[in-house]
This record gives C-alpha cells, sequence and structure tokens, in this order.
C-alpha cells in the first residue's frame, strides 16, 4: 500500500500550475497557491507547511481563530474565503490577510467599524457570482460598481480584486466562462480607477478547474482536496 503524501501532492500541484502559466504566457511566481484547510487537523496542516505553503484559506471564523492560536509559531497568511457573518468580524479582523468574501453592504460596514477600532486597514476581494447559480453568496457582475460606489467612505477597506466560485462540474472546460467573465469585469472596474480599489488580485480556480482559471489569469488559486485528501491505493 502506497500512501501519497501531502507533499507529494503539492509537488504535484506546483507542477500543473507552472505548466498552465507557462501555456498562458504567465509568469508562474504570480500565482499564490492557497492551502484550504478547512477541516484539515493541524498535523497535516504542518506537513503542508513544512513544504513552503504560507498562504492557508479557511472558511468557518472558529476554525481561523483556534488554528491561529496552535499555529502561532508558524508565518502563515490567513485567508477567509467562505461566508462571512457579520457578527464575527470582530473575531477575525486583526488577524487575517485577506477577506475573499465581501459581498454585501451590511458586512462593510462591519469590518470597516471594526477596522477603525483597531485602527488597521483591511484587505478585502469582492466575491461575485459569475454563474449565479449554484451559490446564494457573491454580487451579480450588473451590481458591483454601485456596490463599490456605496463603499467609497469605508477608507479602512481596501479592495484588492474579484473572487469567483465555478459550479462543480466534470468537465472544466464548461466554466471557463466563468473565469473569462470574472477577469473580463475586474479590467472594466481597474479602468474606473475608484478610490481604494486595485485589481491586483483574482482569486479563482479550485482542485477541479484551476488550470482552466490560471489560463484565464487567476492570481490566487484555493485548493483542499488536491492536496490533503490522502489517497491510499
Ligand atoms: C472548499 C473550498 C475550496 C477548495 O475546494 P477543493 O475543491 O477542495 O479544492 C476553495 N474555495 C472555497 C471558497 C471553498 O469553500
Amino acid at each position: 500500500m502506497i500512501k501519497i503524501k501531502i507533499a507529494d501532492n503539492i509537488e504535484n500541484i506546483r507542477e500543473v500550475i507552472e505548466k498552465a502559466a507557462i501555456k498562458s504566457g504567465r509568469n508562474p511566481e504570480d500565482i499564490t497557491l492557497i492551502g484550504v484547510t478547512k477541516t484539515v487537523n493541524e498535523e497535516l496542516m504542518k506537513e503542508a507547511i513544512e513544504t513552503g505553503i504560507i498562504d492557508l484559506g479557511e472558511n468557518k471564523v472558529q476554525e481561523i481563530t483556534r488554528k491561529f492560536e496552535k499555529l502561532s509559531d508558524f508565518d502563515i497568511k490567513w485567508h477567509m474565503i467562505g461566508h462571512l457573518q457579520s457578527n464575527k468580524v470582530k473575531y477575525i479582523i486583526d488577524k487575517i490577510h485577506l477577506i475573499h468574501s465581501l459581498d454585501r453592504l451590511s458586512l462593510a460596514k462591519e469590518i470597516h467599524k471594526r477596522a477603525e477600532e483597531k485602527d488597521i486597514n483591511v484587505n478585502v476581494l469582492l466575491q461575485i457570482n459569475i454563474s449565479e447559480e449554484i451559490t446564494k453568496y457573491g454580487l451579480k457582475s450588473s451590481e458591483v460598481f454601485s456596490f463599490i460606489e456605496k463603499l467609497s467612505d469605508f477608507n479602512r477597506i481596501k479592495i484588492k480584486g474579484l473572487m469567483t466560485m465555478a459550479p462543480y462540474t466534470d468537465n472544466p472546460e464548461k466554466v471557463r466562462y466563468v473565469f473569462r467573465g470574472l477577469k473580463k469585469l475586474s479590467e472594466e472596474i481597474g479602468s474606473k480607477k475608484y478610490k481604494n480599489v486595485e485589481m491586483e488580485i483574482l482569486s479563482m480556480g479550485m482542485t477541479n478547474d484551476y488550470d482552466i482559471a490560471i489560463e484565464e489569469g487567476a492570481t490566487m488559486v484555493r485548493i483542499g482536496t488536491g492536496i490533503f485528501n490522502e489517497r491510499k491505493y
């Protein structure tokens, strides 16, 4: 019985990232691999960290706060990638490197308020619902411009880019349009030169479709299953 180790999984993923980047004329170093560690225990997380992964993504506030304490010896950039309830913002506001899931005004208000209390700025991505079918979360493309305008007084919030999730499919080519749509939207937003908005980051692509996402311009891919599902043969 051969156990596929986390380090081997990561090495394979890095190769795919490099190939997809080169295929589309991009520099592999411009793509950040985020290890998605939801439900993964700290021992396995350490294995990933030891291969050089420093960006970790979680979708639950309680899990971030617990793991933040337990892994405090490591230099980790924590990413909040899941739906964020406003009443929990205060627990992670000064622990998190990037919030990927800003999708409503009430949440923006709370982030701004808590950031002001701590005298910090907070980096966020706007979560966009391109396909409008799999999830109820995320702004529609048509809503995003007026949303950004409403955020203009929240000077503690720095919008760094966009995030989306594609529907699951057994043929990732079918969701290429989602990634292409997010890239196009980010260019449109970028050209407007909004205050506090820089379209540097495109967080798109998961285990099933990250190569396609990279070909379409992803700068962050969020990978869980591909890293942590240890397969045994
Ligand atoms: C779980 C999750 C991922 C990782 O998905 P995998 O298919 O396991 O790679 C990425 N992004 C978000 C928002 C998630 O919730």
